[in-house]
């Protein structure tokens, strides 16, 4: 069967509201909130809300039961053991700083951790910064020339000194998707922990987390079609039930004295304080509507844009694109630069035509760097897009071409 992309995109509000011309090509950034996903957080935050964890009335009840449930359908829509292991944050950022906080005490100084240059800052920041707490060295695997992680600096880079491999399971730049099973069984011999930056695998279907071979992944809500200010980390249970505690406070305790604390078991020991709870619900009714969707369809359907945006891409003179060719090896978030003209006049100009592109160096200067350039521009495509789209932004890169180059 073919997707309804007519159907599916009704199921998304801002379709409705927002006049046209109206070609939304930048869902790496943030894609658009599903109708169920807005439902959830207004009928929380008009009808519903308490705060969790705490009341005993009927309300503060629902509450927490509601944000039980949300973490359940994340858990459900990863592949999780269990709602245990699925920690409730703000974001991919606030998720691998958790991270890089909990596996500070397995890096001593002369250790190493190895990230790569295709990741977002929030995937570098946080390590360099653990690096430097503890004297230890970071690493970084290559890319190769169309962007995808050059897996041959594997085994150099992954030694016995290595305590963490943190990579993305999908560039948001190239949108190359990166292979992990090799890089799991490497970071196994050598007992290091694998964390991934899942912020744009998650918008292309449920997962099975526990079969990827790594430890740690985090995740947006708001790149999967929920509201902002809500995220995951999953961590594998056996490793969670070691970690220590991130931040200090509300909720993340079983006793306090004035001289001591007994922690709550986990995920509760990693949520101090009141969570994002009307995004966490969102989260958790876009993870239960994103499973009930026909994956196979949208699979094809945004195989079918990626491959006319590359050829439209090809034909106009002058536009250069970093990424892979192979519709097997990536998703459809394509960069590209426009010989001559800054990123931000061409998406400028392409905002004439409706069409909402990102230019820039998209959280990801050392990959910027590895291209020889400072920004490009991207488009990047959600299952609600169609071939319109895709046309309207073709039809604004020629008028681009035509005045500007
Ligand atoms: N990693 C990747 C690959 C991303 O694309 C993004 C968002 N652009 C992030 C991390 C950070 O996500 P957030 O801003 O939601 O914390």
């Amino acid at each position: 069967m073919s997707l309804d992309v007519a159907a599916l995109r009704r199921s998304f509000p801002i379709f409705s509201r927002q006049p046209p011309p109206f070609h939304y090509l930048d869902n790496a950034a943030t894609g658009q909130i599903c109708a169920a996903a807005a439902e959830a957080l207004t009928a929380y935050e008009t009808a519903g809300r308490a705060n969790v964890k705490r009341g005993v009335y009927r309300l503060a009840d629902r509450a927490t039961s509601a944000f039980a449930e949300a973490r359940a359908r994340i858990a459900r829509y990863l592949g999780a053991a269990g709602p245990e292991e699925v920690i409730l944050t703000s974001g991919t950022t606030f998720g691998l700083n958790l991270a890089a906080h909990v596996l500070e005490e397995r890096v001593r100084a002369g250790d190493t951790i190895l990230i790569s240059r295709l990741e977002h800052h929030s995937n570098i920041v946080p390590w360099q910064m653990l690096a430097k707490r503890r004297g230890a060295r970071l690493r970084a695997l290559d890319v190769t020339a169309d962007g995808r992680l050059d897996l041959a600096g594997l085994d150099a880079g992954i030694d016995r000194r290595t305590r963490i491999v943190a990579l993305t399971h999908c560039s948001n730049v190239t949108g190359a998707v990166t292979d992990l099973a090799p890089i799991a069984a490497r970071a196994r011999e050598v007992g290091a922990v694998l964390v991934v930056d899942g912020a744009q695998r998650v918008p292309h279907g449920p997962l099975e987390v526990t079969t990827l071979g790594c430890d740690l992944y985090a995740l947006s809500g708001h790149k999967m079609f929920g509201a902002t200010g809500a995220g995951a980390l999953w961590v594998r249970g056996e490793l969670l039930a070691e970690l220590p505690p991130f931040l200090g406070g509300g909720e993340m305790i079983t006793r306090v004295t004035i001289e001591e604390t007994a922690y709550a078991p986990p995920p509760h020991r990693f949520e101090a304080g009141t969570p994002p709870i009307g995004p966490a619900l969102a989260m958790g009714a876009a993870a239960a509507w994103l499973a009930e969707l026909d994956w196979r369809a949208i699979a094809a359907h945004e195989k079918t844009l990626t491959a006319r945006l590359l050829e439209g891409l090809d034909r106009l003179p002058g536009v250069r694109i970093h990424g892979p060719r192979d519709l097997e090896a990536r998703y459809g978030v394509v960069a590209f630069e426009v010989e001559g003209v800054h990123a931000h006049d061409v998406c400028q100009i392409l905002d004439g035509f409706g069409v909402c592109t990102r230019g820039g160096h998209h959280c990801a200067q050392p990959l910027m760097e590895a291209f020889g350039t400072v920004a490009t521009v991207r488009a990047s495509l959600a299952p609600y897009n169609e071939e319109a789209d895709i046309d309207a932004l073709l039809e604004g890169l020629e008028r681009v071409i035509r005045i500007l180059r």
